[in-house]
């Protein structure tokens, strides 16, 4: 699988939802829409997989408020280049071509591999058998509800913990 990394803070912004786009330049992975990619973080950890929906080459003096969207901003256009001239180790400037790459977060990827939100049973469960899980810990502070499931140890009333 293609991967890509993603530098400081970015990641985070990923799976926030609030960074859909990344852009590259000499791309020599030929991304091209469909690919499924591997996130990697700055240490080289995958955080998440995702699917590419977009690609259009164009050139930094040509970035259209289309290829700005789900991108991060910079504070100047001196920032911009100064910022990618660092991820690339050349000086990058306003003739530069540039992939704009969109994509979709996996999310069944990165609910259970990078989170490792999985569930995990403390014996064993017989086919058919029924299981039950506790909600306190996935509900908003402050509410409750109450649970219905019938079991002999249920707690009646479900609050976040
Ligand atoms: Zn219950």
């Amino acid at each position: 699988m293609k991967q890509l990394k993603f530098a400081e803070d970015l990641p985070q912004k990923i799976l926030e939802g609030s960074k859909t786009c990344t852009w590259r330049i000499n791309d020599n992975k030929n991304i091209s829409v469909d690919d499924e990619l591997l996130f990697t973080n700055n240490n080289k950890e995958p955080f998440a997989k995702a699917k590419v929906t977009s690609v259009l080459v164009t050139k930094f003096k040509n970035l259209s408020d289309k290829d700005w969207v789900g991108h991060e901003k910079f504070n100047s256009k001196d920032e911009m280049y100064k910022t990618y001239s660092g991820y690339y180790k050349f000086k990058v400037n306003e003739e530069t071509e540039v992939k704009i790459i969109k994509f979709e977060l996996d999310l069944l990827i990165q609910n259970s591999k990078i989170h490792n939100n999985g569930v995990f049973a403390a014996r064993d469960i017989k086919k058919g058998e029924e299981i039950t899980s506790d909600y306190s810990d996935e509900m908003v502070p402050g509410t409750e509800m109450f649970c219905n499931c019938g079991s002999k140890n249920c707690k009646k009333i479900i609050r976040f913990k």
